[in-house]
């Protein structure tokens, strides 16, 4: 080996100007020069444990570690490695050429760059981001090739450097920082124990500052997901996230193919429903922290996601905006995607009882990422629920397969029946329950979307509100009932009703107790629906046009037949309650409407 002399020179480096730039630029937050140096010394360490492992390196493996030692005194930090080191050519080559791809490539960009503050990681001029808090900054290394010479570099952040032998017995390298005076925070030991915490506590070689491993090694992503208890998961939710309420559930990622991806992602508990505070996923690279709130990797269904992902296929030099439309991204992105679907459809097949708990909760996420991901549907439709009128909770699928044959329309779709919950359905509810007939809950906003996605996806489905025109199932065909008969009744009613802006049509129920009840046309309910959503309001209320329908079958319908032409006060005092009882059984009793129908009670109360 060539033995080496004193030897000043001049960093080569593409631009003359680089270090400033690096110190102005490149981050904005000086904190990560240790994050940088811990990587480095992690790294050496983990390179000399492997070429242990091949029998390259002879020597006694030390018990490995990184140190980190404050000077308060001499105002200098140094981070103590005991890798395997630098030879002097190494030196040469790796930190006095930063002539590598990186650096270029930020000072070519660094101009246009507008958000260089947004940049997420880093350049790979990892060493000199040292040059921010340092004004001065030594190596001490020793190679662990044997016979190799120790050497001693340094640098006061211009160009120049100096390089010459020492004297080292310890394989391992000491990198010496000379702290600015504005920067002397760096010395203090809650600041660096709050720095290797936040960004190197993952790594699994000990990192150590005056005798205390701050470091918690290995993170639980790394481990087998097999091997993995769902208390260890918690535990590690909450390790990263101090004071979270325990997580509804979590995916854990591993894949190497077609990128390289690992983590653990938690859906937090929401306290209130659209917590639009939550959501943080940690981005790591190599087990080192990089960046939070990465909401880039994930679709805005999935905001409130936390966690942490490790991959070293997210790009680091590109600002945010320009992270978002990477294709590399997106394809992370639609892998968390099917990674969280298929996990909610393995809770459905597994644990029931969970699962519901989970719907409940946050069934107004799944039905916005159904909507705004369809491969988010496809890979969990079977686990799409909705409540029934007895308020149990019943897959959509099995409704389907349960009814299919049962409610058929005349394009020969099998119908599918709900109620919203947030009408009052105290009339059609009755018909359906004596006849058994299977209807399903709707409840919020976000379900009139979702069923006219329901129905786009499957074609051979129709949703009809059980009280509309669509809903035939609550007729009695088997009733005799002429077209004459029809005729005659409604020449009655109308006479009686006198409101030509009312339409009314006669069917035989399959019920004997309820006299008459509204129908609303399905189709235009659910324009207005729509209509009413866009113009922020929550309830359409009496605005959309019902049918009068009357239960032809009923007591009372015969009754109104039978006195028409002997007590016609009395037929049309019942024509008239059969009418407000529609509207009173829907809710929709209001007004003028309603007073007259107490007095009419009032009355007859009176009279027995
Ligand atoms: P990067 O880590 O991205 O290669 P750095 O500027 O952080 O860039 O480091 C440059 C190179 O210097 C490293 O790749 C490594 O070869 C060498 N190096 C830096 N620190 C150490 C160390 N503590 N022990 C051994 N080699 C080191
Ligand atoms: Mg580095």
């Amino acid at each position: 080996m060539e033995e080496l002399k004193k030897e000043e020179g001049n960093l080569s480096v593409s631009t003359e100007n680089l270090l400033p730039i690096i110190k102005k630029w490149l981050y904005s937050e000086h904190d990560i020069f240790l994050r940088e140096l811990i990587s480095n010394a992690h790294d050496a360490v983990m390179k000399l444990k492997q070429l242990k492992m091949e029998g390259i390196f002879e020597g006694e493996e030390p018990e490995y570690c990184v140190e980190i030692i404050p000077d308060k005194e001499k105002k200098t930090l140094t981070i103590r490695d005991n890798g395997l080191g630098m030879t002097v050519d190494e030196i040469k080559k790796y930190i006095n050429q930063i002539a590598f791809s990186g650096a270029k490539e930020f000072v070519a960009k660094y101009e246009k760059v507008k958000d260089q503050n947004n940049l997420i990681g880093h350049f790979g001029l990892g060493f000199y981001s040292s040059f921010m808090v340092a004004d001065k900054v030594e190596i001490v290394s020793k190679s662990f090739q044997k016979d190799s010479q120790a050497v001693h570099w340094e640098s006061d952040g211009s160009v120049k450097y100096v390089l010459e032998p020492v004297s080292k017995t310890e394989v391992g390298t000491d990198i010496t920082l000379h702290i600015l005076e504005d920067s002397k925070e760096y010395l203090e030991t809650y600041r660096i124990k709050e720095l290797i915490k936040k960004y190197s506590n993952f790594l699994p070689v000990k990192i150590k500052l005056e005798n205390e491993v701050i470091n918690k090694g290995e993170p639980l992503w790394k481990k087998n997901p097999a091997d993995i208890k769902d208390e260890e998961y918690i535990e590690f939710y909450r390790e990263l996230f101090p004071g979270e309420y325990e997580p509804l559930f979590w995916v854990h990622l591993k894949t190497d193919y077609p990128f390289e991806l690992t983590g653990i992602l938690y859906f937090p508990k929401l306290v209130h429903e659209l917590d639009a505070s939550k959501g943080n996923v940690k981005l790591f690279v190599n087990n080192v922290f990089v960046a939070d709130k990465l909401k880039e990797v994930t679709p805005e269904f999935l905001s409130v996601i936390m966690g942490a992902l490790d991959s070293p296929d997210i790009p680091l030099n590109v600002s945010r905006s320009q992270l978002q439309g990477d294709p590399r991204t997106k394809k992370i992105s639609s892998h968390i995607v099917k990674k969280i679907a298929e996990k909610l459809e393995s809770i459905y097949e597994d644990n029931r009882e969970k699962y519901i708990q989970i719907w409940e909760e946050i069934n107004t996420y799944i039905k916005f990422g159904c909507i705004q991901d369809t491969n988010f549907y496809e890979n969990l439709k079977k686990a799409v629920l909705f409540k029934n009128l007895e308020k149990n909770w019943v897959g959509l699928e099995e409704y389907i397969e349960r009814n299919k044959d049962k409610n058929i329309n005349k394009d020969n779709k099998s119908l599918v029946l709900y109620l919203s919950e947030e009408k009052d359905n105290a009339g059609i509810e009755e018909i359906l329950k004596e006849n058994q007939i299977e209807t399903l809950l709707t409840h919020s906003v976000i379900d009139s979307h979702f069923i006219d996605f329901l129905e786009r996806q499957k074609t051979d489905i129709k949703f009809a509100s059980a009280d509309s025109d669509l809903n035939e199932i609550i007729f009695d065909s088997l009733y005799p009932f002429s077209e004459e008969k029809e005729k005659q009744m409604k020449e009655v009613f109308q006479k009686y009703i006198d409101d030509k802006n009312l339409e009314i049509q006669f069917k035989p129920f399959k019920s004997e107790t309820m006299p008459s009840m509204l129908i609303n046309p399905e189709a235009i309910r659910r324009m207005q629906e729509m209509t009413a959503m866009m113009m922020g309001k929550k309830n359409m209320g009496s605005f959309s046009k019902d049918i009068l329908t009357i239960n032809a079958k009923s007591s009372l319908a015969a009754k109104v037949m039978l006195y028409d032409s002997s007590d016609s006060e009395k037929a049309k005092k019942i024509v008239l309650n059969m009418k407000d009882l529609a509207y009173l059984s829907a809710g929709k009793l209001k007004g003028d409407a309603l007073t007259g129908f107490m007095k009419r009670m009032v009355e007859d109360l009176n009279k027995g």
